[in-house]
């Protein structure tokens, strides 16, 4: 079945669903031109009772890591297979995919575009990003889940490793980010707005999995993604365990911290890190030098604190508080 052959729906119930996988469309705002915002969904439903899981992709339009695990894991899913039903929405934001930006951006002249994962659950009297949240909120998602992941990635310009973001003091959610093996965990209490915080909110355990950097294929972070969300699944009981492929095993001490600490350009130009991804430092050592116009050495940066090299800028052009290198580290 192809995307505009699958049929297309304003709401989805799962429960009306027979076992099996089902294609849709479904259709979460209209747009100016009369046309409509039309999210893909994949629904594997399977023949025995268990939890249902929420997948979603592209919240950040830019973030394609998240989108490519989102598709490859509905590859490999197979609904007869399964305990439980597992949803993906692959590409929650066409408007920003579309137009390579993290945002949503709107049709309307009198609106900035919006960053979606501070919107959530949105508002039905909103303007056309809140109205679209809402719609996506109360017809797709929030009657259809009992354990949701949230698939990003850094933001582009900048990378992270496989990274899960997990409220610990919910242990249903630490459960599952532990058992997703990723290189690093983050204790995140969460944020208004964001659809992770939202989940919770609604008692849906739910973590966000970031995976590498926005708008660059890094296949193997994505196969260790989808290794770990077969982990979650087997986790919540909904699959078997299964073997995944060298390379793509969980990291059997991740490493753990609840802040992160951001160094950021102080002035205009090239900077390039010092510092490798997954990198120790202590405080004081140097992770990146920036350079002028004229690639005279203009700034070093140093450590503020000692900390795990969580993020590192890919595009070399920074203007001044721009991402250089962020640290993972417990305060
Ligand atoms: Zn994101």
């Amino acid at each position: 079945m192809t995307f505009h052959s699958a049929p297309l729906i304003a709401r989805l119930d799962l429960d009306t669903l027979p076992a099996g996988r089902h294609a849709f469309r479904f259709e979460a705002l209209a747009t100016g031109l009369g046309q409509s915002w039309q999210l893909p969904v994949l629904v594997y439903r399977g023949t025995r009772p268990g939890p249902r899981v929420m997948i979603t992709a592209g919240v950040h339009g830019d973030e394609l890591n998240g989108v490519l695990a989102a598709q490859q894991l509905g590859r490999e899913l197979d609904a007869e297979q399964l305990s439980g039903t597992v949803v993906l929405v692959p590409g929650l934001n066409p408007s920003g995919m579309q137009a390579r930006h993290r945002d949503f951006m709107p049709g309307d002249p009198d609106c900035s575009s919006s960053n979606f994962n501070r919107l959530f659950p949105g508002r039905v009297d909103g303007n056309s990003a809140e109205r679209y949240l809402h719609k996506v909120w109360t017809d797709l998602l929030e009657h259809n889940a009992d354990f949701a992941l949230d698939l990003h990635t850094q933001t582009r310009g900048a990378r992270y490793p496989l990274f899960a973001f997990a409220d610990f003091s919910n242990p249903e959610a630490l459960a599952m980010a532990r058992a997703l093996g990723p290189d690093c965990l983050q204790d995140d209490p969460g944020e208004a707005g964001v659809l992770e915080t939202v989940w919770n909110e609604h008692e849906v355990p739910c973590i966000t999995i970031e995976v590498g950097g926005g708008s660059i294929a890094e296949l193997l972070t994505v196969n260790r993604a989808v290794a770990g969300i077969h982990r979650v699944l087997a986790h919540l009981g909904v699959t078997e365990s299964r073997p995944c492929e060298p390379g793509c095993e969980a990291v059997s001490v991740p490493v753990e911290g609840n802040t992160t600490t951001t160094v950021r350009a102080e002035t205009g130009g090239m900077a390039l890190p010092a510092v490798a991804l997954g990198q120790m430092v202590e405080q004081g050592e140097l992770v990146a030098i920036q350079y002028d116009a004229f690639g005279a050495e203009a700034r070093r940066y140093t450590a503020p604190v000692a900390g795990w090299v969580l993020s590192l800028n890919d595009d070399p052009m920074r203007e001044p508080g721009t991402l250089l290198v962020r640290l993972l580290h417990t305060k």
